[in-house]
């Protein structure tokens, strides 16, 4: 499993690169075990990779899903090079290791080894890695496109790196862009033009004065809302005609976000009647609900037990789990790996985890289905 994880290190699955290489890893590793698998190639270098151990489905299939896609290893040096997969001092060095190659190297290991002895499997074990969570979730949409073809389901695993945490709920992510125009001028006749920067500058404080209505969650706590990107300009001497503004949202279980794109969606109309050359509009870049898993319901009491943890939690992160929430199965996120290494320089996993990580994943599959 060792070698699985390094290999998977070294197939490089930063954006540019793609997933395909590290796709391929997986499948050559399910084949050698007899696991049928196969590897969903589109846009030249992106990747899904899906494997299913086919049993006689006495009981309902369990389902894995990983990401293949790693972030970056940013402009820092590393004490080890990001795609070597050093081992030292009993561990693992590299981009993915704990996000989340590690997860996804001791779920392949322990459904193989749980595959090969295969009469005693009572249901099926569906194992996908998937394309662009840090960025797009292009896969897990791509993998769900095919859902039909899946096996009903007594629960979904999630193994991201948890510390072995058994979570249940995370928030959503809501990614809005706006995006104000107006007319270019030289900037010595400002009064010719329109100014995009600032129009942007009402949004700024429309943006202000905006608190999106939603009660705080127990566990998750509030819905938060941060404006984290600005472009606009193109010279000083030019009135520009552009800028844009990137808003991150992170919502709560329950949480429409159909009623805050529309809150905007007033805001920039409002603006617009205020300020009649006032142009401005909205793009989602990117929307994922929250998760919430009921903590009393059979699977997760059952999966608690089986990994011996007595309560659920929650994280701060979002994955790409809100995706599967169409295939109505119970979902838990768990994994070796500390969640602060996650994007990290020098990322790494302690190799004993990654064997615990094994050993739990097997105990999981043998409760469910053996
Ligand atoms: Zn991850």
């Amino acid at each position: 499993m060792k070698k699985l994880l390094r290999q998977l290190i070294q197939a490089d699955s930063t954006q540019n690169k793609g997933e395909v290489l590290a796709a391929e890893v997986i499948a050559t590793y399910f084949n050698r075990h007899g696991i049928d698998c196969r590897v969903d190639q589109w846009d030249g270098n992106r990747a899904n990779v899906v494997a299913h151990v086919k049993t006689g489905r006495r009981r309902p299939a369990l389902l894995f899903v990983c990401h293949l896609d790693v972030v970056g290893p940013g402009e820092e040096n590393w004490r080890h090079p990001p795609f070597a997969a050093v081992e030292d001092g009993g561990r693992i060095y590299g981009r993915g290791t704990t996000d989340m190659k590690g997860g996804t190297a001791a779920a392949v290991a322990a459904i193989c080894e749980m595959a090969r002895s295969k009469k005693g499997l009572q249901g099926d074990i569906v194992f996908a890695a998937t394309a662009g969570e840090e960025t797009d979730s292009s896969g897990v949409v791509r993998f769900m496109q095919d859902r039909d073809s899946l096996p009903p389901l007594a629960g979904i695993v999630v193994p991201e790196p948890t510390d072995f945490a058994v979570i249940t709920a995370h928030r959503g992510l809501f990614w809005l862009k706006i995006t104000t125009r107006g007319k270019a001028v030289h900037s010595s006749m400002p009064e010719r033009g329109v100014n995009a920067i600032g129009a942007m500058k009402r949004v700024l404080d429309e943006l202000e004065r905006y608190e999106i209505q939603a009660e705080p969650h127990p566990l998750l706590g509030k819905c938060s809302m941060s404006v984290n990107m600005i472009a606009g300009g193109e010279a000083m001497n030019i009135v520009p005609d552009r800028c844009s503004l990137g808003v991150d949202i992170r919502t709560l279980p329950g949480q429409d976000h159909e009623t805050i794109r529309y809150d905007f969606e007033r805001m920039l109309a409002r603006l617009k009647t205020g300020v009649p050359q006032f142009d401005g509009e909205l793009a989602i870049e990117r929307s994922a609900q929250a998760i919430e898993t009921d903590p009393e319901c059979e699977f997760v009491k059952t999966f608690c037990s089986a990994v011996g943890v007595d309560l659920t939690n929650v994280i701060g992160y979002t994955t790409d789990a809100p995706h599967l929430l169409p295939l109505g199965a119970p979902i838990v996120i768990f994994g070796p790996g500390k969640p602060r290494m996650c994007h990290q320089v020098d990322e790494y996993i302690e190799i004993a985890d990654l064997q615990t990580g094994e050993d739990l994943f097997k105990s999981v599959i043998a409760r469910f289905l053996a």
